[in-house]
């Protein structure tokens, strides 16, 4: 199990997912919301885990 890592990083991982889905709590009233885009307001964390498993794989293809 990957624990997610930095706020920064969540959102750069969230902003390059494809497979992001926006809980509906968060996004739908926020505006702007390529800037709200980050795994804690993705439906596939959970628990700080991505249950999909992409995070480590989009962490990885981004190049530091
Ligand atoms: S929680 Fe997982 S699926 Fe959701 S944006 Fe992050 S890496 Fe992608």
């Amino acid at each position: 199990m990957d624990t997610i890592g930095s706020l920064e990083n969540m959102m750069s991982v969230a902003t390059n997912c494809h497979g992001y889905t926006p809980t509906e709590s968060g996004l739908t009233s926020a505006v702007g919301s390529e800037h709200c885009k980050s795994c804690t307001n993705c439906k596939n964390l959970s628990n700080n885990v991505c249950q999909v498993n992409l995070y480590d794989e989009v962490l990885s293809s981004m190049s530091y």
